[in-house]
């Protein structure tokens, strides 16, 4: 445990600044909420429709309010143990880029040709999009990364998976996250079609940390399996900066535990 902790702060102490600074909440997040269906309630990340507001806000958003196993969560709290691998079967693809009010979404293509999945306890996720998050929802003992990106992953029987990447400052532009980022200024109502190489953007170690959670957006559904990677992603100032540009503050707040195990794997997959 105490080995676990020290390596975690290694990697995360030099972020408090960064996220002392983003951290600064923002102004309301900008136009309506153009992708949401007529039927769902009008959120957002501050104000009366915030966060600890979302569960009064739709009959289909109690589970905010009322869930047991919400999402994110503190990961600080994590055992070291042995863990199945993850197999990641990543290829690049074509995707289409949209603003959702919230974020800004890269909706993986359906063709099956060049879909990307991954294998977990011997299930298949098939990659759905990929959405990011400034600063992290996930913290490691309260400390935050700039950004968060989440890979969205659903079985055939409707389970889903989510790989969580932190994106931390580096020197140098990441050659395969700016197809992505040079999209963040893409606006509402607009799509934009470009090709992911989604294997060049995950870390080099595989290492994750999983637990049994929740989207972390309205309607905050449980039932969600997490695996936060270990490893961050350096990108460049200037890309975490055009996260930033198009959403600040767009994270849920840590939620409570309860009784839920969070483990560290100590194997390479
Ligand atoms: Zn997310």
């Amino acid at each position: 445990m105490a080995l676990f902790s020290h390596r975690r702060l290694m990697i995360w102490a030099p972020l408090v600044l960064a996220a002392a600074l983003i951290g600064v909440s923002c102004g309301d997040d900008g136009p309506p909420h153009a992708s949401e269906s007529k039927d769902s309630a009008h959120w957002s990340y501050e104000g009366a429709e915030g966060p600890a507001a979302w569960g009064e806000l739709a009959a289909e958003y109690a589970t905010c309010s009322t869930g047991s196993a919400q999402s994110p969560i503190d990961l600080g709290v994590a055992e070291i143990t042995v863990l199945p691998d993850l197999l990641i079967n990543y290829r690049s693809g074509e995707v289409s880029v949209t603003d959702n009010g919230h974020t800004v979404q890269a909706t993986a293509a359906s063709s099956s040709a060049d879909s990307s999945s991954i294998s977990l306890d011997g299930t298949e996720f098939t990659l759905l999009q990929m959405h990011f998050h400034a600063p992290s929802e996930h913290t490691i003992n309260g400390v935050f990364a700039p950004a968060e990106v989440h890979f969205v992953h659903r079985s055939e029987t409707g389970e889903l998976a989510v790989i969580g990447v932190m994106l931390t400052e580096g020197t140098t532009d990441h050659a395969a996250w700016s197809a992505y980022t040079e999209t963040l200024s893409v606006g509402e109502e607009q799509t934009i079609t470009t090709t992911l190489e989604w294997p060049a953007m995950l870390p080099g170690d595989a290492l994750t940390i999983r637990y049994a959670g929740s989207l972390t957006t309205p309607p905050c559904t449980e039932g969600v399996r997490w695996l936060v990677m270990d490893t961050p992603v350096e990108v460049s100032a200037a890309q975490l900066a055009a996260f930033v540009e198009a959403h600040e503050g767009n994270h849920r707040p840590v939620q409570e535990l309860n009784d839920r195990e969070v483990l560290a794997d100590t194997s390479r997959g």
